[in-house]
């Protein structure tokens, strides 16, 4: 592995001018939560709030899936939360493809020292940037949120990113149903 540990990538990442997204932010976003972790969680990129706090997932998307987190029985000792990339992109862009290749091996190595059972990728650039890990097409999240993926021993569920809810509530059942599904098969 090319770190020594998490936090001694984390620094790395805190001072990071890989590439060109390191001019807009105020602060680069580490992944943040049990260093043991069932469940892996990622996001697109940091928004405003995170940029400005260093937090993954603190902003309004943050707020609304803590809160289905919490309604379907997930605890936060059991999670780990990281971005596609770790700084925020100019005026909320999607992160591009290039930024997410170059940052990708940050999240290689979160996923290969973390080992969680279950993997969450938020949104279709999430997916595209754990597509870039594990070699395999899933196609577009609006058509596979509800199904899951057997990836060297681990599952992988692709969900809505929470920001699609806040546009779109009529889609929270099928959110949160994911989380409940999650829950189930790990109780087994
Ligand atoms: S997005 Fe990733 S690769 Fe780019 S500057 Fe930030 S930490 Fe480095």
């Amino acid at each position: 592995m090319l770190y020594n540990d998490l936090e001694s990538m984390n620094r790395i990442i805190r001072s990071c001018t890989k590439c060109a997204l390191f001019e807009y932010r105020k602060n680069a976003v580490c992944g943040n939560g049990s260093l043991s972790p069932e469940i892996f969680l990622i996001g697109e990129a940091p928004g405003k709030s995170e940029d400005e706090n260093g937090i993954p997932f603190s902003g309004r998307s943050g707020q609304l899936l803590r809160k289905s987190l919490t309604l379907t029985g997930v605890s936060k000792h059991r999670i780990y939360i990281t971005n596609s990339v770790k700084c925020r992109p100019p005026d909320n862009e999607k992160p591009k493809l290039e930024y997410m290749k170059i940052c990708n091996g940050y999240l290689r190595y979160e996923i290969e020292l973390l080992k969680p059972k279950v993997i969450i990728p938020l949104g279709n650039s999430s997916l595209k940037a754990l597509t870039l890990i594990t070699e395999v097409k899933y196609g577009n999240i609006s058509k596979i949120v509800g199904e899951k993926f057997e990836w060297n021993g681990t599952l992988i569920f692709p969900q809505f990113h929470p920001a699609a809810i806040l546009r779109d509530i009529k889609r929270l059942d099928k959110f949160n149903n994911v989380f409940f599904e999650i829950i189930k098969i790990l109780k087994n």
